[in-house]
């Protein structure tokens, strides 16, 4: 397989677009992601045989955050079925910030508005399948592991960083069970959702993990399958109408790739095959000052160049 640019091609992309991370700042409201280093930069494409380009900061790792809840969604999806997850959890957009309780309050909806907003991600942190809140996240971890081949591990700090901070994502996980919602306890719900957000990931694995989602569930490298197409059609529809916060729709129009960002600065993005280009990508991009919609800024222009010059767009 080949990439359509070369490695000296994308260092120079992303030496032109470091500059952009002035633009924002790293999550300054969860203290651990505070500290990271606001002028990285690393984007690593991975194409269906494994093979790798990659440039600027490559050698990192960071967590997963909000990225977390694409994976939590499939997962719950593959287990239980759409039909089931999807009486518990909308697939509309809210147009209102990820943590906001603006949108239940007002709408009154009965369910929460789409898995990718914190109060639909902690009712499918409590739906993860397992007897325990231990289970649940183990088997969670271990659903992103076989996506990977690789063991994952937890940051405790950022976790601990998270849980004594959470008052926000404590107060809509209170509104979730006031309304019947919460297939747990508060606490419980929250250390799951938590947790997930606290896992670490390499560029590499995130990109691989695009991959398979960019190839509907089945991994071109294996040929696993690892969850169904349905599953993967629903979860890229996600991505584009809300995976990258309020800029969903700027994003869809201007870089046209299903994308899910995290507040810790990562971007995973998957480049399906289809009718203009044969091959298809998985593509992490990880750089922490992330702009006022909570995307990373220097990741968003870098993939929007990218996106422009190769047609990348699935639109
Ligand atoms: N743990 C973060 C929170 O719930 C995740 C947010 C995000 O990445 O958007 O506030």
């Amino acid at each position: 397989m080949r990439f359509p640019l070369s490695t000296d091609q994308l260092v120079h992309m992303v030496e032109e677009n470091r500059s952009h991370t002035i633009l924002g700042n790293t999550a300054q409201y969860i203290p651990a992601l505070a500290n990271q280093d606001p002028n990285q930069l690393g984007i690593l494409l991975m194409g269906a045989q494994g093979d790798m380009l990659m440039a600027g900061d490559t050698d990192v790792s960071f967590t997963l955050q909000s990225i977390s809840k694409i994976i939590s969604f499939i997962s719950v999806c593959q287990e239980y079925g759409l039909e089931h997850v999807l009486e518990k959890v909308d697939v509309e957009p809210t147009g209102e910030a990820f943590n906001s309780i603006i949108p239940f309050e007002i709408h009154r909806p009965g369910k929460p508005f789409n898995p990718l907003i914190n109060a639909g991600a902690i009712t499918v942190s409590a739906m993860l399948p397992g007897n325990s809140t231990d289970e649940k996240f183990q088997n969670l971890i271990e659903f992103i592991e076989s996506f990977i081949g690789e063991q994952l591990e937890l940051d405790e700090d950022v976790y601990i960083s998270e849980k004594e901070t959470a008052h926000r994502n404590r107060a809509l996980a209170y509104y979730l069970k006031e309304s019947n919602l919460l297939e747990l306890e508060v606490e419980e719900a929250l250390d799951i959702y938590l947790k997930q957000c606290s896992i670490n990931i390499t560029l590499k694995q995130l990109a691989r993990i695009g991959l398979i989602i960019a190839y509907n569930g089945k991994d071109p490298i294996t040929k696993k399958d690892v969850f169904s197409s349905d599953v993967a059609r629903l979860a890229k529809v996600l991505m584009v109408t809300c995976g990258m916060y309020n800029a969903s729709g700027k994003f869809a129009a201007h870089v046209g790739i299903p994308a899910k960002s995290g507040v810790s600065g990562g971007i995973l993005a998957a480049v399906p095959p289809q009718c203009h280009r044969e091959a298809g990508y998985g593509i992490a991009v990880y750089s922490p000052s992330i702009d006022v919609s909570g995307n990373s800024a220097a990741g968003t222009m870098l993939l929007k160049q990218l996106s422009s010059m190769f047609n990348f767009s699935i639109f």
